[in-house]
């Protein structure tokens, strides 16, 4: 599974750990309660996705070392 940070274009609240691919890309905002659909991945720069070791594997399709890891 894995989780994205967001932040509300409505009233700016940063929606953490959100499972958008269960949504199809919805989410519904914690404090206005809008629903929101994301789209176009890390076009706009506000989508933050939290990467996972596992997930880094498959993107690079090699084995990064630690240090690689963290500089994503
Ligand atoms: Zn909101």
């Amino acid at each position: 599974m894995k989780l994205h940070n967001e932040i509300c274009p409505h009233c700016k609240k940063l929606n953490a750990n959100l499972n958008l691919k269960e949504t199809d890309g919805s989410y519904e905002c914690i404090d206005c309660g809008k629903v929101t659909k994301v789209k176009g991945i890390s076009r706009n720069g506000r989508w933050i996705p939290l990467l996972s070791p596992e997930d880094l594997l498959r993107k690079l399709g090699k084995t990064p070392s630690v240090a690689e890891v963290m500089a994503k």
